[in-house]
C-alpha cells in the first residue's frame, strides 16, 4: 500500500492505534493536518519527511491541492502516510481523499482513529450514551460550508438523546437558539470540551440557555443533553472525598 489515510485520534499520541504507530515510524513522508499534537509528531521516525497541510486561518490549503499532492506522491511509490486528527472519516474530508486515490487508480489503504466526538465526551467523564439517560447520538457539524446541506437543529432538538457538535464553537448562540426554537428545554445540560487529551484540555459546563455567553475556545466539542451533567472522571472521586469546610 502507498498511501494511508491515517487517524491520529484526538490528541494524546497514547490514543494513537498500533497500526497508525507503526505507519507512522515506516513513513517516508508524513502529511498532516493542523490538529495533529506534537506528541503525535514527535512518533514519527528522524529523516522522515512531514508535510504541514494545516488549514489555519489565513493560510488554507484548498482541498484539491491536498488531493493532488496525496496522489503525486503515491505514484511516486513512497509510504505515504495522511494524517489526520480524530478519525479520517468523521468531519475530516477523508472522504474527499479516498475519491481522489481511486479515481487515479493510485493503492491506498484507511486506517481509523478515536474520533473526538467521543473521546472528548469520554475525557471529560462523559458517556455519550448511558441506561436510562440517553439512547442516541447524533455527531453533527456547527459549522456549514457552502453547498453542504443545512442541519436541521429544529428538528435535531425532537431526535432526544444526545447532540455532539464539532466546529461549532463560533456558531454556539446560534445553535442553541435554533434548538430552544425547535423545542429543547433550556435548562439541557451542555458541556464543551476544549483540547481534549492533550495538556491543555479544559471543560466548561452550563445549560443550554448559557452557551451563547458561556467563553468557548476552538478546538472543542459541544455535548447537548442530560449526559452532560455527568462527571464520571477519578477527579469527581477525588472531589468527593474531600472534606469542603
Ligand atoms: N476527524 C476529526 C474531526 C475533524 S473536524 C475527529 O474525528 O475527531 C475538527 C473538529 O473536531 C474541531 O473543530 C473540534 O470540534 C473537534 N476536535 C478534534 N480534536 C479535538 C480535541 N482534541 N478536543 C476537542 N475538540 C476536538
Amino acid at each position: 500500500m502507498t498511501v494511508a489515510l491515517v487517524g491520529a485520534g484526538p490528541g494524546d499520541p497514547d490514543l494513537l492505534t498500533v497500526k497508525a504507530a507503526r505507519l507512522l515510524a515506516e513513513a517516508d513522508v508524513v502529511v498532516h493536518d493542523a490538529l495533529v499534537g506534537q506528541g503525535v509528531l514527535d512518533l514519527v521516525a528522524p529523516g522522515t519527511e512531514l508535510i504541514d497541510v494545516g488549514k489555519r486561518p489565513g493560510r488554507p490549503t484548498p482541498q484539491e491541492l491536498i488531493s493532488a499532492l496525496l496522489v503525486e506522491l503515491g505514484r511516486q511509490g513512497r509510504r505515504v502516510v495522511r494524517l489526520k486528527g480524530g478519525d479520517p472519516f468523521v468531519f475530516g474530508r477523508g472522504g474527499e481523499e479516498a475519491e481522489a486515490l481511486l479515481a487515479a487508480g493510485v493503492p491506498f489503504e484507511i486506517v481509523p482513529g478515536i474520533t473526538s466526538s467521543v473521546a472528548a465526551p469520554a475525557a471529560a467523564g462523559i458517556p455519550v450514551t448511558h441506561r436510562g439517560v440517553s439512547a442516541a447520538v447524533t455527531v453533527v457539524t456547527g459549522h456549514r460550508r457552502a453547498g453542504e446541506p443545512d442541519v436541521d437543529w429544529r428538528s435535531l432538538a425532537r431526535v432526544g438523546g444526545t447532540v455532539v457538535v464539532l466546529m461549532g464553537v463560533s456558531q454556539r448562540a446560534e445553535i442553541a437558539a435554533e434548538l430552544q426554537a425547535g423545542g429543547l428545554d433550556p435548562h439541557t445540560p451542555v458541556a464543551a470540551i476544549e483540547r481534549a487529551t492533550t495538556d491543555q484540555e479544559r471543560v466548561a459546563r452550563c445549560r443550554l440557555d448559557e452557551l451563547a455567553a458561556t467563553p468557548v475556545d476552538s478546538p472543542a466539542v459541544i455535548v447537548i443533553g442530560p449526559v452532560s451533567a455527568l462527571d464520571l472522571t477519578p477527579a469527581a472521586l477525588v472531589a468527593a472525598a474531600t472534606p469542603t469546610s
